[in-house]
Parts: structure tokens; sequence; C-alpha cells
């Protein structure tokens, strides 16, 4: 199964993943985590897009398209994989259609704005594990601490509120245009790359639960 999460920052497509790849025993490509950690290796990579990345504006394709190639030639992506955050542009979307690449499903998840920079201004994360927290949605036993490693959880500096206005806005300018890019394909394939869209609105089982029955149908 090769699907994509589609949809603005801070609608839950991080936590879903975590879900959906238990379920389908594929991995995670996070196109964020994996430059987040670029950037916590302080590689030459991380220190190309480490500013770009905290003013929220996105990273270059041909970066993003490098990295994602050759991400899933590894092994564990043979039986396919689950994209988080990417494709984010029209040319990364038409990078994997150049290489062949034909994507089976695509869930679209939608929030209004107000509740997304609730979300992602409430949002502290475990650098090591990706592991998502809300300060109050979803707090940790401890404040400020990770559950399982007691470790310190941190705000991503693009989760900043100066910052989310700015991604919201690359987000409609930017990545949007892929809702109709996909709704097309969908339909010029004959349902073989299936479209779906759903509220992330509501309890994260909740929406779990939608997604499972798509992946079921
Ligand atoms: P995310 O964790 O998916 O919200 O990504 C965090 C930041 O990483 C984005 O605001 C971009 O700066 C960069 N980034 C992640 N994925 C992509 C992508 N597919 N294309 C361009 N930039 C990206």
């Amino acid at each position: 199964m090769k699907m994509i999460l589609l949809g603005a920052p801070g609608v839950g497509k991080g936590t879903q993943a975590q879900f959906i790849t238990a379920k389908l025993s594929i991995p995670q490509i996070s196109t964020g985590d994996m430059l987040r950690e670029a950037i916590a290796a302080e590689s030459p990579l991380g220190k190309k897009v480490q500013s770009v990345m905290e003013s929220g504006a996105l990273v270059t394709d041909e970066i993003i398209i490098d990295l994602v190639k050759e991400r899933i030639q590894a092994p564990d992506c043979r039986s396919g994989f689950l994209f988080d955050g990417f494709p984010r542009t029209i040319a990364q979307a038409q990078a994997l259609i150049d290489q062949g690449i034909e994507i089976d499903c695509v869930v679209e998840i939608s929030v209004p704005d107000a509740e997304i920079i609730s979300r992602l201004s409430g949002r502290r994360t475990h650098i090591e594990s990706g592991r998502i927290y809300h300060t109050q949605n979803n707090p940790p036993r401890i404040a400020g601490k990770d559950d399982e490693t007691g470790e310190e959880l941190v705000q991503r500096e693009d989760d900043k509120e100066e910052t989310i206005m700015e991604r919201l806005n690359v987000y409609r300018e930017q990545t949007e245009p892929l809702v109709k890019f996909y709704k097309e394909l969908s339909s010029k394939s004959g349902g073989k790359t299936g479209y779906h869209s759903i509220s992330g609105l509501g309890d994260t089982t909740e929406i779990k639960d939608k997604i499972f029955s798509i992946l079921d149908e």
C-alpha cells in the first residue's frame, strides 16, 4: 500500500500515521521528521534547511525529492509506505508520477484554521521518538516530560505562534492545489488512486476509525 496523508499542519497527520503504519506494517515517511533529524545531527543537509524550516517556508523541491527518492529505495519500503507531509507541492507530486510511483490511496484530513492554531500552539514533541502531546488535549503525565522516557518535551520552533500563520499561508498557496491534483488523478485513473476526504475534528480514535474503514473498503 502506497498512501499519502494530505492536510495542513496540525490536522493530525502525524498522530494518525502512527495508527496506520501499525495496522498496515508499512513505514511512515515524514519528510519533516527526516529534516528535523538532519538538523539535530548537525549534518550538511540540516545546516542547509534549518533557517527555512524555522521560518515556516518550504524547503526546495530538489532537496525534498532527492531525500524521498533515496528513502523509498530502503528495503522496508518494499511493501509500501505512508507519506506524511509529502508531497507538499505539485512539483513533488509530479516527481512521483515521473518515477512511476503509483499511489493507491490519498486521505485528506481537514480542520478549521482556528482549531489548527490552538492545536499547534499547544503541541509539544519528544524529538527522539516523534511522540506528540498537547498541553491541554493530550498532556503528558508529568508536565513537560515524555511519558515513556521522562525526557524533556520541546515546542518546535515552527509551532510558535508567529510562524503558524505563515505555515497556514504556505499550505493554502502551495499544498492545497494538491487536493484538486489528486481528485483529478483519482478520476483519471478510474479510482486506482483512491481519494478520500475526512474531517479531522473529534477525538483521535474516531478519526482513526474513519481512516480504517476507508482502508478496509
Ligand atoms: P512538518 O513536520 O511536516 O510540518 O514539516 C516541517 C517543515 O519541514 C515544513 O514547514 C517545511 O519547512 C519542511 N518540509 C517538510 N516536508 C516538506 C516538503 N515535502 N516540502 C518542502 N518542505 C518540507
